[in-house]
């Protein structure tokens, strides 16, 4: 009997009985699969994890070609022996190619990779191999040739176990530490034979698979490595395969759930007395006014209102472009909070950020007789625990700071909102946190970047979305240049003519990690150069992540003032900077930036009314992702455009990160690939949760999900 079970630790593998896998192998497999998922400890992960690594793609070997039968530009897999390889440098010794000869009973191929010496060792003569590629017929040497193929050395000792490697449908897998797709494909093949309906029941409710048209888990595990034969490899290779299927709606539903949950235990929890808006408190909010609200604006408003005035919590994302005017929106909301009798708090991701808010919002404030303070983790002790206190008795009506402060246990009298700005990814917030420590408040989230809203739905699923699509009137978009490195003098001549028309300018140097401290000096000196140098009749202001809070603030604000002209900076200033006098930004290695990045620069002008352009300086355009970045940044200024086409470039990579659990929300699901199932999904999960009394094989699922941290739900139900 096998020990197998889907919950067995990954390190006790060893005892399913595989061949080849010992207590040692188990380790390094745990160790490797935990490092993939980005999970500190190996010993918690599971044999379950295992099975949802899933192959990259699948090859049919279940008739290998002959190379008579071979075609030009076709994709085929061959088995051959290695007769003759062979190293040579070519381009002066730039590159090498490494090349090897081969024949079946049929005849003779060629192949070849580049750069890759050390394959000399891995193919020795006589070795029979399989070869996957594109096969090209050179007509010199009269015979086929693939370029860079995919490959498998079979060795005496896979004898035994070829047939799981050829004759049939396999699996290919990404190399996983040191595991190669072939010692990974024997493991899973002999993992999944162990598979049955008992030892991997069924987690979702019978009436589900009915409905849904969906198989069974067990064997969907099975499938998703060993294709069955009726379904066409495409499907499989497209992640359409009934396999695929089952386990993408179980992740997507698995999340709607999860919303679901949230948005239920949200409104279970009261908030407290009701919150009203008066004529009072109209005439308030005018008089705070500084211009008019545009239509978007009001609109936003008006739905945020309704909320708070409602008995359940507000939970909403105020999405809208960059320089939509988002900022006194929320501000509004705040001072209907206060004039509640309430505390209202406003999160921002940086300091610099934090200082802005709290500068305007004490300006815009300064008739009414609230406190306001900024809270950052850079104030001296003594003037922290008093800003504490204050906090805690009520005296402080709005408080300004970075997430610290809700995370670090500051105590409120009464916090009746909470306001998020330039929140990049979602769920950062966790609510659950919030209201173990008693409070339920009324939570606005604004979005720094557009998100499409397909995504947003499901991202932000028990978030209610309010939109504001227009601008503040009088802004001229903002015109955006390609450049490159010949073009440097005259740009810098453009700048010294808008400084000297009055405005000011931007130039971004990008921060990469792992040389931070050189991107750093870069700054530094290139500041330097560009005072002494290039700009000595004008002040050269310098802001970077590095330097104190203090010193970022000065900086800021006399650059805000007009005493700096060109403010050079690393991406602190990435983020809702609003300095609406500067009319030039100009981003150095804008490939190295990602196109949300890009967006959030080039937001930093156009914010005025006199015509603003945004410079991009590009110095390595080899990859067709970067030209493509920055051809969209030229075509168009609409957020949400570029939002989509950052979907569709990148993936959703950042913006469905791993959360503070470290575990992703999604094993196998795609949100861009597979959106169409999650429509399906989101019904299902409302139908469920609605029938939930009658359902009792729900309550498993439900329990497991609520367990799950990356969820973010209060564990007790
Ligand atoms: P974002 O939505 O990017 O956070 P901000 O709130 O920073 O935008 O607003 C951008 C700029 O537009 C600010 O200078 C703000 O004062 C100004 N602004 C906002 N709304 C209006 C409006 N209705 N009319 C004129 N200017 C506005
Ligand atoms: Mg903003």
């Amino acid at each position: 009997m096998s020990a197998f079970s889907l919950q067995m630790p990954l390190v006790h593998l060893h005892r399913c009985r595989i061949p080849r896998v010992g207590p040692q192998r188990a380790r390094a497999l745990a160790a490797a699969l935990a490092d993939f998922l980005g999970l500190a400890d190996p010993q918690r992960v599971t044999v379950e994890d295992l099975l949802l690594y899933l192959p990259l793609r699948y090859e049919d070997r279940s008739h290998l070609a002959r190379i008579a039968e071979l075609r030009e530009n076709m994709w085929a897999s061959i088995e051959v022996v290695v007769r003759v390889t062979g190293s040579y440098a070519v381009k002066g010794g730039q590159l090498t190619i490494f090349e090897l000869s081969a024949t079946d009973e049929t005849g003779q191929i060629r192949a070849f990779w580049w750069n890759r010496p050390w394959l000399e060792r891995t193919f020795p003569r006589g070795a029979r191999v399989i070869l996957y590629g594109q096969w090209r017929y050179n007509v010199p040497r009269r015979c086929f040739e693939v370029e860079n193929p995919d490959f498998e050395v079979l060795t005496d000792e896979d004898d035994v176990t070829a047939a799981i490697h050829t004759g049939r449908r396999v699996p290919i897998y990404r190399k996983l530490g040191p595991f190669t797709t072939r010692l990974l494909r024997a493991i899973f093949y002999h993992l999944v034979h162990q598979i049955t309906a008992e030892n991997a029941p069924e987690t979702l409710p019978e009436e589900t698979l009915h409905r849904l048209h969906l198989i069974p888990r067990h064997e969907a595990l099975r499938q998703i490595h060993f294709p069955d034969d009726e379904t066409p490899l495409e499907d499989y290779n497209e992640a359409r395969s009934p396999a695929h299927r089952r386990l993408i709606v179980e992740d997507f539903l698995r999340l709607q759930l999860a919303l679901g949950l949230r948005r239920e235990e949200r409104e279970r929890s009261p908030k407290g007395p009701r919150i009203r808006v008066d004529d009072r408190i109209r005439e308030v909010v005018r008089s705070i006014l500084p211009f008019r609200l545009t239509e978007g604006q009001r609109h936003a408003l008006r739905e945020i209102v309704r909320d708070m005035c409602s008995p359940r919590p507000m939970n909403r994302l105020l999405q809208g472009d960059v320089g939509s005017g988002k900022t006194i929106v929320a501000l509004l909301a705040m001072v209907v909070a206060v004039e509640n009798g309430y505390q209202a708090a406003l999160m921002v991701p940086t300091e610099i950020l934090a200082e802005q808010h709290a500068r305007n919002i004490k300006r815009l404030l300064a008739q009414t007789p609230y406190r306001v303070e900024l809270l950052t983790g850079s104030l001296r002790n003594a003037e922290k625990r008093q800003l504490h206190e204050a906090l805690a008795r009520g005296e402080i009506q709005i408080v300004i700071g970075t997430h610290a402060l809700i995370q670090e246990g500051v105590r409120f009298h009464n916090l009746g909102l909470v306001v998020i700005d330039e929140q990049h990814r979602f769920g950062v917030l966790q609510r659950a946190e919030l209201i173990r420590r008693g409070y339920n408040p009324d939570v606005l989230v604004m979005t720094a970047t557009p998100i499409p809203r397909s995504l947003a739905m499901t991202v932000y699923g028990d978030l209610d979305v309010s939109l504001i699509r227009d601008l503040p009137p009088g802004r001229t978009p903002v015109r955006t240049f390609l450049r490159t490195e010949e073009a440097r003098p005259a740009i810098y001549r453009f700048i010294a003519t808008q400084v000297r028309a009055g405005r000011q300018a931007y130039i971004v140097y990008p921060l990469v990690e792992e040389s931070e401290k050189m991107d750093l000096l870069n700054a530094t000196q290139m500041a330097d150069h560009l005072q002494r140098v290039v700009f000595p009749e004008f002040r050269v202001g310098l802001l970077h992540g590095k330097m104190r809070p203090a010193e970022k603030d000065d900086v800021m604000r006399r650059f805000l003032a007009g005493e700096i002209d060109i403010l050079v900076a690393t991406t602190v200033i990435e983020v809702g900077v609003d300095v609406p006098n500067a009319t030039v930004m100009l981003i150095e290695h804008a490939e190295r930036f990602g196109l949300a990045q890009l967006h959030q620069l080039r937001g930093r002008v156009g914010r005025g009314a006199a015509e603003s352009y945004c410079i991009l300086l590009a110095h390595d355009l080899t990859t067709p992702e970067a030209r493509e970045r920055l051809r969209v940044m030229v075509e168009t200024t609409d957020g949400f455009k570029i939002a989509e086409k950052d979907l569709e470039i990148r993936g959703p990579g950042e913006l469905m990160g791993t959360r503070q659990s470290g575990a992703p929300i999604f094993r196998i699901a795609h949100l861009v690939r597979d959106r169409h199932l999650l429509e399906l999904a989101r019904h299902e999960a409302r139908r469920l949760l609605a029938r939930r009394s009658q359902l009792p094989e729900l309550a498993p699922l439900l329990e497991h999900i609520r367990r799950q941290p990356q969820y973010g739900l209060t564990s007790i139900g």
